[in-house]
C-alpha cells in the first residue's frame, strides 16, 4: 500500500453557501467538526476586522475540498456564491483527473447550476445523504494522505433517516421537502423522473477509505458482496472497501504475491505470476483462494488488528446449492469471521433500496449485476416469485464489443466497452441523440483507429439483452399471485444494481409493464448497504432469511493405516453417477451395480427409507409417504448427507454387502464443475468410506472408454448425449482442448414427446411412456422403413384412458427442436476448435456416445449436417464408466489424467 502514514492534519473543507442557508450550514459545520474534519465558513473563521474579500478566496485556495451547498436560495441568486463556485471550478481545473474536489451538496430539492451538472451530487436531506458525503470526504482524505477520522461518534443516523424529521435544519420549508420525499418513498410511485447518471459517478463510488482505528476486542460488523470482478465491503460508516476480486500467485513458488487492488498490476504481465479470479460468475469457484482474499480484505479494514472479531453478512446469489452456500460460509470463517450470515443479495438490494421487505405487501425488485439479472417479488421477507438469468452488464458489454467488431471491423477493449455502456448505452430512445469516440484496433489495417458511435447504434447492440431482461420481468409478474400483483401495480418496481444505470431502462420497463419504476440513489452499492442495514437491524423476522453456518468440517475417514489395510480387501471401483442411474464397475469383475440415483425419504420423519432400486420400486406404489430425492444432479451435490448415504449404499452393494471395505474409487466429473463442487464430491466419496478418491473428467473417461487414442497429439471429438445434458469435447494429448455442454438431451426429448402428444391428441402420457416412445420410434433422420406404435394415455377431454397410434414421422417432428439444438452445438464446437485440431476431426470423425447416441439415425443426421463421419461407441450407455474402469488397472494413466487442485494454499 502506498500510504501507510497519514499526515496529522485535518481535511480542510470550504463550505460555499448563501446567507439564507446559514442555519443549516451551522449545523453542517458542527457535524463535520464533530466527525473530525476542518470545515471553513466565513462566519466562524473570519476574524472581526479581517478583509473577507481576501480571506474567502484564500480559504477556497487552501481548502482540500469545496462543498457547494445548494438550495433554492443559492441557485437562483447571483452574487458572491457564484464567484466562489467559479473560483473553485478554476482550481478544480488544475487538479489531477478523477480528483474529488468539488461536491455539490443539495440542502433541499433544487436545480443544479449548469456548470456543476457533470458532478455527482449528494442530497443531504435524503436517507444516507450525510453518510455518502462523509464517504467522499474520506476518499479525498485518503487520496491526500491526511488524517481521516473514523471515530464511532458519527452522527449519520441523525442526519440520514427519513423517519427522523429532526435531521437537518429547522427551516419549515426544508422539513416539508423531507416529508414529501418520505411520502414518495413510501408509496414509491414517484422517482419516475429519474435522470440516468453519467459515468462520472464512478469516481465517487469507488471509495477506499482508510480503515477504522482498532479497539481491542472490538466487534466489527461487515457486509460483504463478493462478485467475480469486484468485492465491496461496508460497515456502519459506509463502503470501506471496493477492490477487484483477484489474487496474484507465483506459479513457481505457489505463493500469493498480491491480492485485490495490489494484484491489478499483474493482470497483463507476462511473468510467472498468474492472476486468479477465485469467484465464478455467481458462485465460489475456489474456496481456499476466496478465503485468502477475504482474509486480506477483512484484516485490511481492521488495520491488521488481530483482536478484532468480525460479524459478517455475506450477500449471496439466490438459487445456490447447499454445497455452494457452504463454500461462502467456509471462506468467511477461514477469513477469521466469528459469525457468518448468508443473505440472498436481491433481498439485500431491496433493503438497501429502502423497501420494507417484511411487510405483507408485495414488492418487486430487479437486480441487474455484472453477471446476472434477478427479479423477485418479496412479501413477508421471502420470495413470492423469482427468476434469474446469467445475463447482466457483462453481457451488455460483450454485445457492444461484438456489434462494433461486426459493423466497423474494430476490436475494442473491455474498458472501452464499459465506457460506451455507461456513457451512451440506453434501453429506450434518449431525448437527444448522443455519440462518443470509440478507440480500438482496426482488424483490417491492424492499426489503432477511432470511430464515432451513436446512442442509437449502441441501443441496437443492446436490444437482445434488454429484451431478455424485460421478458424475465414479465415472467415473474405472470407467476405472481394476484393479491401481490395488485400491490406492485400500486407501489411500482424498484430497479437496482449496476445495470440500473443503463439509460432509460426504467422508462422502457415502465412502458413494457405499465408499472412505475424507480431507481434508488446509489444502485451500485444497494446490496452492501442493505446487508449493513440487516446487521444493525434488530428486526428478528429478518433473521429467518439468514442462513446460519452449516456443519463445517468433513473428516477424511481412513486416510491412515487402517484405511490402507482395509483397501487390500476391497475391489477398486469406478462409479458413474448419472442423472438417472448410477453404474458401478468393479476392477476385474465388470459392472456390478446399475441402479436409480435416487433416495426415498419419508415425508414426515425425513428418514431414509430406501436407496437405488428399492427406492425406485417404493416410489412406484401409490399413495406413497415417500419423496424421491436425487441428491446428486448433473454431477452436482444438492444434498450432501443423502449423497454420502447413497454412495455408501452402492459401494457396499458392489462388495456383496460386505461393510468393512475401503475401496479406491474413480469418479467421472463433468468439466463444468467448479472446484467447490468437485471438492464436495470428493468429500462425499471419502465419507462413504472410500480410501482414495480420484476425480477424472467425464469426457476423458468417455474417450478412453470409446478406445480413442488420447495419448496422441491429434484431436478427437466426442459427443455424449446423456439424460440431462449433451457434452461435447475435443480431446488431444491427455487434455481437453475445448468442451461445451448444452442442457438438451434425453429428458428434454421425453418432455418434447409428452407435449407433442398432448397438443396433437389431447392425450396425457407418463414419463415412462414418453421414454418408451422415444426408444422405439424416435429418430433424427427419416428411417428406411416407417414405424408406428400403439400408446396408452389419459384423454384430457373425457378424462378416460385412451389408445392411439403414433408414427415415427410424428415423433421426428416432436424431437426436431431438441435434435437441432444438439446439431447446432456440435457445429459451434467445430467452429471454435483450432484449425489443426479441426482438420484432425474432419479426418477421424466424431465419436457419439451416451444413451442419446442410440436415437435412430442420430449419427446419420450429424454426419450429413456437419459433413464429418460419425461413429457410435460400442456400448454407448456405459462408455464413460468403462473408461473410468479401465483406469483402475492403469494407475499410471490415472495419475496423468486425474483432477488435481493446482493451487492448494496453506491457510493460516
Ligand atoms: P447419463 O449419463 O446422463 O445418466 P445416459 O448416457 O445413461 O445418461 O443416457 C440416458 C438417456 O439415454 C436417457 O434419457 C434415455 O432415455 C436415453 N436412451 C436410452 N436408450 C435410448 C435409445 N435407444 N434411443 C434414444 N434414447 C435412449
Ligand atoms: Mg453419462
Amino acid at each position: 500500500m502506498s500510504r501507510d502514514r497519514a499526515t496529522s492534519r485535518l481535511l480542510r473543507i470550504f463550505l460555499c453557501h448563501s446567507t439564507e442557508d446559514k442555519e443549516t450550514i451551522r449545523k453542517l459545520y458542527q457535524y463535520l467538526s464533530n466527525d473530525g474534519f476542518k470545515p471553513w465558513v466565513d462566519e466562524e473563521d473570519i476574524l472581526p476586522g479581517q478583509n473577507w474579500r481576501e480571506e474567502i478566496p484564500k480559504a477556497v485556495r487552501e481548502a482540500d475540498i469545496v462543498l457547494v451547498c445548494l438550495s433554492r436560495n443559492s441557485t437562483t441568486k447571483s452574487g458572491y456564491v457564484q464567484k466562489e463556485i467559479k473560483l473553485a471550478l478554476d482550481i478544480a481545473e488544475e487538479q489531477p483527473e478523477n480528483t474529488i474536489y468539488i461536491i455539490p451538496v443539495k440542502l433541499e430539492e433544487c436545480e443544479i447550476p449548469e456548470r456543476l451538472e457533470s458532478l455527482q451530487t449528494v442530497n443531504l436531506f435524503s436517507e444516507r445523504g450525510y453518510e455518502r458525503l462523509i464517504q467522499s470526504l474520506r476518499h479525498r482524505a485518503g487520496a491526500l494522505g491526511v488524517t481521516s477520522p473514523f471515530n464511532n461518534t458519527i452522527t449519520t443516523t441523525e442526519f440520514s433517516t427519513p423517519e427522523n424529521p429532526a435531521l437537518i435544519s429547522v427551516s419549515s420549508k426544508q422539513l416539508s421537502t423531507i416529508e414529501k420525499e418520505r411520502d414518495t418513498r413510501q408509496s414509491s410511485t414517484k422517482f419516475e423522473s429519474y435522470q440516468p447518471q453519467s459515468v462520472q459517478e464512478t469516481h465517487v463510488n469507488v471509495i477506499a477509505t482508510p480503515p477504522p482505528p482498532a479497539e481491542t476486542n472490538a466487534i466489527v460488523d461487515l457486509a460483504i458482496e463478493i462478485g467475480k470482478h469486484q468485492t465491496r465491503i461496508q460497515n456502519g460508516h459506509g463502503v470501506v472497501l471496493s477492490e477487484p476480486s483477484i489474487i496474484a500467485i507465483n506459479k513457481l513458488s505457489n505463493t500469493v504475491k498480491a491480492i485485490g487492488k495490489d494484484a491489478e498490476g499483474f493482470l497483463n504481465s507476462l511473468s510467472d505470476i498468474v492472476v486468479f479470479y477465485p469467484m465464478e460468475d455467481n458462485k465460489v469457484a475456489d474456496s481456499d483462494l476466496t478465503a485468502k482474499m477475504l482474509q486480506h480484505f477483512i484484516s485490511k479494514i481492521c488495520n491488521n488488528e488481530t483482536s478484532i472479531r468480525a460479524r459478517v453478512v455475506v450477500a449471496i446469489p439466490s438459487e445456490l446449492t447447499p454445497v455452494e452456500r457452504r463454500a461462502f460460509v467456509e471462506a468467511a470463517y477461514h477469513a477469521k469471521a466469528d459469525e457468518v450470515y448468508l443473505v440472498e443479495r436481491i433481498l439485500c438490494a431491496a433493503v438497501g433500496a429502502g423497501l420494507l421487505i417484511n411487510g405483507t405487501y408485495g414488492n418487486m425488485v430487479i437486480y441487474v449485476s455484472e453477471s446476472a439479472t434477478e427479479v423477485m417479488v418479496i412479501s413477508h421477507g421471502r420470495p413470492a416469485s423469482f427468476k434469474a438469468i446469467n445475463e447482466g452488464t457483462n453481457m451488455m458489454e460483450e454485445a457492444i464489443t461484438a456489434y462494433i467488431e461486426r459493423k466497423y471491423n474494430l476490436r475494442i477493449g473491455k474498458r472501452m466497452a464499459e465506457i460506451i455502456r455507461m456513457e451512451i448505452g440506453s434501453a429506450f430512445p434518449l431525448d437527444e441523440t448522443v455519440s462518443i469516440d470509440v478507440h480500438g484496433h482496426n482488424l483490417l489495417e491492424g492499426m489503432p483507429k477511432t470511430i464515432s458511435i451513436s446512442d442509437e447504434e449502441v441501443r441496437e447492440a443492446l436490444a437482445d439483452t434488454v429484451a431478455t431482461i424485460v421478458n424475465v420481468v414479465r415472467d415473474v409478474l405472470q407467476q405472481t399471485p394476484p393479491e401481490l400483483s395488485a400491490d406492485i401495480v400500486e407501489r411500482g418496481i424498484v430497479l437496482t444494481g449496476d445495470g440500473a444505470r443503463l439509460k432509460n431502462l426504467d422508462l422502457r420497463l415502465k412502458l413494457e409493464t405499465n408499472l412505475s419504476v424507480s431507481i434508488p440513489e446509489d444502485p451500485l452499492t444497494s446490496v452492501v448497504s442493505g446487508a449493513t442495514k440487516m446487521l444493525s437491524s434488530s428486526n428478528l423476522s429478518m433473521e429467518k432469511r439468514l442462513v446460519h453456518s452449516p456443519e463445517l468440517k468433513f473428516i477424511k475417514l481412513f486416510d491412515g493405516i487402517m484405511g490402507s489395510i482395509l483397501s487390500w480387501f476391497s475391489s477398486d471401483l469406478a462409479i458413474d453417477i448419472g442423472a438417472k442411474n448410477t453404474l458401478v464397475y468393479a476392477k476385474g469383475t465388470g459392472i456390478v451395480v446399475a441402479e436409480s440415483s435416487i433416495v426415498a425419504v419419508n415425508k414426515l420423519t425425513y428418514d431414509v427409507e430406501a436407496i437405488g432400486i428399492e427406492a425406485k420400486q417404493m416410489m412406484g406404489r401409490t399413495p406413497s409417504s415417500m419423496i424421491p430425492i436425487h441428491p446428486i444432479k448433473n454431477g452436482v451435490i444438492f444434498n450432501f448427507d443423502l449423497a454420502v448415504k447413497m454412495l455408501k449404499h452402492f459401494i457396499t452393494k458392489a462388495h456383496g454387502g460386505k461393510k468393512w471395505v475401503r475401496p479406491r474409487v474413480v469418479i467421472p466429473v463433468r468439466s463444468g464443475l467448479s472446484k467447490v463442487e468437485r471438492n464436495a464430491l470428493e468429500e462425499a466419496a471419502y465419507n462413504a468410506k472410500a480410501s482414495k478418491v480420484y476425480l477424472v473428467e467425464e469426457a476423458m473417461c468417455a474417450a478412453i472408454g470409446a478406445g480413442l487414442p488420447i495419448m496422441e497429439t491429434h484431436g478427437n471429438m466426442i459427443v455424449d448425449i446423456g439424460g440431462s445434458a449433451t457434452d461435447i469435447a475435443v480431446i488431444s494429448f491427455l487434455g481437453i482442448a475445448y468442451s461445451q455442454s448444452v442442457r438438451v438431451a434425453g429428458n428434454e426429448m421425453d418432455e418434447a414427446i409428452t407435449q407433442f402428444i398432448k397438443r396433437k391428441y389431447n392425450l396425457l402420457i407418463g414419463e415412462r411412456t414418453a421414454e418408451a416412445i422415444k426408444i422405439e420410434l424416435g429418430s433424427a433422420f427419416p428411417l428406411d422403413e416407417p414405424l408406428s406404435m400403439e400408446i396408452r394415455g389419459r384423454s384430457l377431454m373425457e378424462g378416460m384412458p385412451k389408445t392411439i397410434f403414433v408414427s415415427d414421422e410424428e415423433i421426428r417432428e416432436a424431437l426436431a427442436d431438441s435434435v437441432a439444438t444438439i446439431v447446432k452445438a456440435v457445429r459451434l464446437t467445430m467452429q471454435k476448435t483450432s484449425p489443426e485440431l479441426a482438420s484432425d476431426i474432419v479426418e477421424r470423425g466424431i465419436m457419439l456416445m451416451g444413451g442419446g447416441a442410440l436415437l435412430k439415425n442420430m449419427d446419420k443426421r450429424l454426419s450429413i449436417e456437419i459433413g464429418i463421419p460419425v461413429s457410435i461407441a460400442d456400448d454407448p450407455l456405459s462408455t464413460t464408466l468403462l473408461g473410468a474402469g479401465r483406469m483402475l488397472s492403469d494407475f499410471g494413466l490415472l495419475k496423468q489424467v486425474k483432477w488435481d487442485q493446482t493451487y492448494k494454499l496453506e491457510l493460516k
